[in-house]
């Protein structure tokens, strides 16, 4: 998405947005892309979208052996966006399991591209997720929203004068007065996962708030479905703060804030 201000926003790749590398590894050693977290435990291979949209200018399939070179990727594909500031903007997505696009197909921001996997050199399953502008790979923590968490106190966010993108003048102010107080209490929790149940909701709430989870690209490890009784069901949710403010602004557009419960919990 480009923003107003002639910025990029890129969209997170994966539903979970939890980075377990950062630009930099620990040790202090280029590792130049993020590393995301694909799965707390369980099923590995989840979707992944594209980050804006493009053209695909680049894949590779894994042999199924060498993790070196340019098979360390393992199976890989690269798009190509508008250009940024005059030079190109590409995206890349490694260690896949499955490509869902071919060389040269166009794609929309948030399209399905391909499923994440454990191909190339790799320890365990995660997404290598790369930003690359004028032919350089950049921080991609600074072409995202400040939409995540990492997995320890670790992991490298942003260098000196690096922010992630600031998306506030992009909201008209008459469309934020009604969350003001949950819009401060993310920013003093930035980096938080929450839990919420909203309930008891009826059937036409219910799909409204399953509208909103698809649009998040939420699965079902994040989003949950329990009956309350013949005529409602609670929806349990945990999701980043970014994700739960979506939630928040519907039930309180609708009615519904009485309904919303939630907290901080994790990291
Ligand atoms: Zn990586």
């Amino acid at each position: 998405m480009r923003l107003k201000n002639g910025e990029v926003l890129l969209r997170w790749p994966l539903a979970l947005h939890v980075i377990t590398a950062g630009f930099f590894y620990n040790d202090g050693s280029a590792h130049n892309a993020i590393d995301l977290r694909t799965n707390q435990g369980g099923d590995t291979k989840k979707p992944v979208y594209a980050a804006e949209e493009g053209t695909v200018d680049q894949t590779q399939t894994w042999d199924g052996h060498t993790t070196t070179g340019m098979q360390s990727y393992g199976t890989m594909l690269r798009l190509r966006h508008a250009d940024y500031a005059g030079s190109t903007l590409q995206t890349r997505y490694a260690h896949l399991s499955e490509l869902c696009v071919s060389y040269g197909q166009q794609v929309q921001e948030g399209d399905l591209i391909g499923y994440t996997g454990t191909t190339g050199n790799v320890d365990g399953a995660h997404l290598h997720f790369e930003v690359i502008w004028n032919g350089t790979r950049r921080n991609p923590l600074v072409w995202l929203d400040g939409d995540f968490i990492t997995a320890s106190d670790h992991v490298y966010t942003y260098g000196v004068g690096e922010h992630a993108v600031e998306i506030a003048a992009e909201i008209p102010p008459e469309d934020i007065t009604d969350v003001t107080d949950q819009t401060s209490s993310i920013e003093l929790a930035a980096g938080k996962l929450q839990a919420i149940v909203l309930a008891p909701l009826t059937a036409d709430q219910a799909s409204a708030c399953d509208a909103i989870a698809r649009r998040l690209s939420l699965g079902t490890d994040r989003y949950a479905t329990l009956t309350v009784d013949a005529a409602h069901v609670a929806k349990a949710i945990c999701v980043t703060n970014g994700d739960a403010l979506a939630f928040y602004s519907w039930a309180k557009e609708t009615g519904l804030g009485d309904k919303y419960n939630s907290r901080y919990v994790g990291r």
